[in-house]
C-alpha cells in the first residue's frame, strides 16, 4: 500500500461516478485526451476564450467538452464547475507555468500526481537540495563567482521559457554578467543532453520496482533551442553578442533519441534515487516526470533538471516509442496516464495517485 495523497474531502466530487479526464488546452494535451479517450474516459479542454479550432483535424484527440474562461489565472475559479463535472485534472508543464505554481497547488479540484511536488520543483534550491540527496550526479554549483573555474551557465530562479540564461566561458567573462534577479551560477556541462521520460506507478507490483510500486521509460528525447545548440553555444558567444545576439534556449521542438543500451542502468538507477528521495521527502512524485542531464564523454550522466509532469518531448511518441513499446505496443505517456487512474478506481486506490 502507497502513501495516501488526497483526502476523502477532495475526493467527494469522484464519489460513485467515473471521472472525467481534464486539462488546459495547450502542451502535450492532443496526447492526454487521446490516452484518456483510448481508456473510455469522458474528456474536458479547459480553455482560453474560444476553443482552438485545431482540435476539429483531429477528430481521435478531440475533447468531449470545452470549459472557457476568459483568462487562465481565472481557473481556480471555475473549481466548483469542474467537480460538477467529475474532473480530475491532468497538469502539464504548460498548464502550471501560466496558473503558477502556487495558484494551481490550491486549485480545489482532484489533480492527477502529488501537488507537493510543486513546491520542490518549482524553487531552484529545493529542487537541488533533492537531488543532492538523491545522491544524483549534477553540475557543479558555484556559490560565487570567485570559485569560477571554467564554463559556467548563470540561471535566474523559476523558468522563463529558455530566456535569462548567461554563458561565460571563463571568470573573467563572467565580470560583464550584471544580474537583474537572484541567480545560481552552474558548471556548464559539455555533453549531450538527454530528456528520459519516466512514469512511476505507485500502484503497480510488477517490473522495475521502486518504492511502493514500479517505474517505467517511456521515451526519450532532445530539444531544440534556440537560436544556437551544442558547443556552439559557448563558442560563438562572444561573435554573436557582437553581432547584437543573445543565445536563448527558448525551446522550437523536440527530436527522439535512445541511450546507448548499456547506459540505460544508470538512466533507471537515476530515477529510481530521485523517485525514492522523493516519497521520503514529500509522499513521492507519482505518474510521469522527465529526468534532463547531460552524459559527458566519460558517460557520467549530469543532471540540470527535473519537470515532475508530462513533457512536450513525450508527443513524439503518441503511437508508442522504442521504450514504451517494450512495455504495451503503442503505449503513450498519455495513455499511461489514463491507465493509472483506470487501476486506482478499480482498486480503490485513487487517494494514491491523486491529491
Ligand atoms: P524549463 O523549465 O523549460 O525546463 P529552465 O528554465 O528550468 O527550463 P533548465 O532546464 O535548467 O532551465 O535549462 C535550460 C537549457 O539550458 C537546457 O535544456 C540545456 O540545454 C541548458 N543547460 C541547463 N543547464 C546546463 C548545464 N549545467 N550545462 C550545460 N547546459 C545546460
Amino acid at each position: 500500500m502507497g502513501v495516501p495523497l488526497a483526502s476523502e474531502s477532495r475526493l467527494a466530487s469522484l464519489r460513485g461516478r467515473r471521472p472525467t479526464l481534464a486539462t488546459l488546452c495547450s502542451h502535450s494535451s492532443l496526447q492526454i485526451f487521446h490516452g484518456a479517450r483510448s481508456e473510455g474516459y469522458s474528456t474536458l479542454g479547459l480553455c482560453v476564450g474560444a476553443p482552438p479550432r485545431f482540435y476539429d483535424a483531429f477528430p481521435l484527440a478531440r475533447p468531449d467538452r470545452f470549459l472557457s474562461v476568459p483568462s487562465v489565472k481565472e481557473l481556480p475559479g471555475v473549481a466548483e464547475r469542474l467537480r460538477a463535472e467529475g474532473a480530475v485534472i491532468v497538469p502539464h508543464g504548460s498548464f502550471v507555468e501560466y496558473v503558477g505554481a502556487q495558484t494551481f497547488a490550491e486549485i480545489d479540484v482532484p489533480v492527477f500526481g502529488n501537488r507537493a511536488v510543486l513546491a520542490w520543483e518549482s524553487d531552484r534550491r529545493k529542487e537541488r537540495d533533492w537531488l543532492e540527496l538523491a545522491g544524483v550526479s549534477m553540475p557543479k554549483r558555484y556559490e560565487d563567482a570567485s570559485e569560477v573555474d571554467g564554463p559556467v551557465i548563470v540561471k535566474y530562479y523559476g523558468a522563463k521559457g529558455g530566456k535569462g540564461f548567461y554563458l561565460a566561458k571563463n571568470r573573467e567573462a563572467l565580470e560583464d554578467f550584471h544580474p537583474t534577479g537572484p541567480y545560481v551560477i552552474q558548471e556548464y556541462v559539455l555533453g549531450t543532453r538527454y530528456y528520459m521520460h519516466f512514469f512511476y506507478s505507485p500502484l503497480s507490483d510488477r517490473g522495475y520496482r521502486v518504492g511502493h510500486g514500479s517505474l517505467e521509460l517511456l521515451g526519450m528525447d532532445r530539444r531544440d533551442e534556440a537560436n544556437i545548440d551544442e558547443l556552439y553555444k559557448l563558442g560563438a558567444q562572444e561573435e554573436l553578442l557582437r553581432a547584437g545576439i543573445r543565445p536563448t534556449f527558448v525551446v522550437t521542438g523536440n527530436v527522439p533519441v535512445v541511450l546507448r543500451e548499456s547506459l540505460l542502468p544508470q538512466a533507471f538507477d537515476v530515477a529510481a534515487r530521485i523517485v525514492e528521495r522523493s516519497i521520503d521527502l514529500f509522499g513521492g512524485m507519482v505518474g510521469p516526470f522527465c529526468v534532463e542531464g547531460i552524459m559527458t564523454e566519460e558517460l557520467d550522466f549530469k543532471v540540470f533538471e527535473i519537470s515532475t509532469r508530462i513533457v512536450a518531448g513525450t508527443n513524439l511518441f503518441i503511437s508508442g516509442s522504442p521504450y514504451s513499446d517494450l512495455v504495451a505496443p503503442g503505449l503513450s505517456t498519455g495513455r499511461r496516464i489514463a491507465q493509472e487512474i483506470r487501476r486506482g478506481e478499480s482498486e480503490g486506490r485513487l487517494n494514491e495517485i491523486l491529491s
